[in-house]
């Protein structure tokens, strides 16, 4: 039993929360990631440069689908080379021209169509190449030779590699876990946000907007109020005439507030 509140944020220094998901704790983190993102665009109107992510989120689906947006995806990727003794798929060159991959002993790999799929190309060694290898030991036991698979979007994941060694992929990911990663924490220290209070989903959503307002509107206040830094029933209060106000000017617009009460609240 549990949830995962997932923030969409702006990086500028005000650190405004754009949207907020709550899903049940068996969805994967990286599943809702592309229809916030896309909702935050088409809501607030944005064409955003770059997002960032940690690593849950760079999965092959989303990097591609963000990278095909022409948005770059600061995320890291899995790291291969931690996760086998063998050469990993990283030491080996891809020549896009012959569409070969070269290996770290200078053999060729080449395609092979009938072990591909439609998500998933295959290269192969020779296995004579790789009999005769002094590196075999570290690059396979297979007696048919070491192959490798290429994704369709491998051109994407490479341009995100790409970014890596920028200043500018090392600074969005600083700012992240600098600037984002702590409205969490504001939100577990000072808003309740470890246990919610209400049940079904709907409505766990729901109150998860409210603190996110909450938490938007402290920094409203903030910057609207300069140095005073105001104590907590100022900030409720503050809260409720904005929500007020908001709600006034809605029913006005759609000429459902009643006249008398609007004469009332200008007087
Ligand atoms: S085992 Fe085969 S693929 Fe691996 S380094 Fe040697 S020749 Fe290349």
């Amino acid at each position: 039993m549990g949830y995962h509140t997932h923030y969409v944020v702006d990086g500028g220094k005000a650190r405004i929360i754009l949207n907020v998901l709550v899903t049940p704790s068996e969805v994967m983190d990286n599943q809702p990631m592309l229809d916030l993102l896309w909702r935050t665009r088409f809501r607030w109107k944005l064409w955003p440069r770059h997002v960032t992510g940690d690593r849950k989120y760079g999965t092959e689906a989303n990097i591609a689908a963000i990278e095909r947006e022409h948005i770059h995806a600061y995320i890291p990727l899995p790291d291969h080379d931690h996760r086998t003794e063998f050469f990993s798929p990283e030491r080996f060159r891809y020549d896009a021209w012959r569409d070969i991959y070269i290996c770290p002993a200078g053999k060729e790999l080449h395609f092979v169509q009938g072990q591909s799929t439609d998500r998933q190309r295959r290269y192969r060694a020779y296995v004579k190449d790789c009999n005769a290898c002094p590196l075999k030991a570290q690059c396979t036991t297979n007696k048919q030779g070491r192959s490798l698979c290429r994704s369709v979007d491998e051109e994407y994941l490479d341009r995100v590699r790409a970014y890596q060694p920028t200043e500018a992929y090392k600074k969005a990911l600083r700012k992240r876990s600098v600037w984002v990663e702590p409205l969490f924490a504001e939100g577990k220290d000072w808003h309740g946000m470890r246990r919610l209070r209400l049940r079904e989903l709907k409505r766990v959503n729901c109150e998860a907007l409210m603190r996110a307002a909450g938490q938007n509107l402290k920094r409203l206040l903030k910057k609207r109020g300069g140095r005073h830094r105001p104590g907590p029933a100022e900030a409720i209060s503050a809260f409720f005439l904005a929500a007020f106000d908001w709600l006034a000017h809605t029913l006005r617009r759609r000429g459902l507030f009643p006249s008398r009460l609007v004469q009332i609240t200008q007087e």
